[in-house]
């Protein structure tokens, strides 16, 4: 049994969406981390939901609320 949510080979062409630059994504405790705006991506049944408005801010509580 492995313990990768997803294979490497995905996880290899997935970006952070919400950076310009699509930066990889970090597979870190089964979700994708972004090293430049710190969002995560959660992974759903082996599916990586990459989408801006599902992603939460590392080191937040499942908000959504950005500081202005
Ligand atoms: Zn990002």
């Amino acid at each position: 049994m492995s313990k990768q949510p997803i294979s490497k080979m995905l996880l290899d062409i997935l970006a952070c969406p919400a950076c310009e630059s699509r930066p990889k994504v970090a597979l870190i405790d089964d979700k994708l981390h972004c090293p430049l705006c710190a969002r995560v991506y959660s992974i759903e049944d082996g599916v990586p939901i990459m989408l801006v408005e599902k992603a939460s801010k590392d080191g937040e509580n499942q908000s959504g609320e950005e500081t202005r």
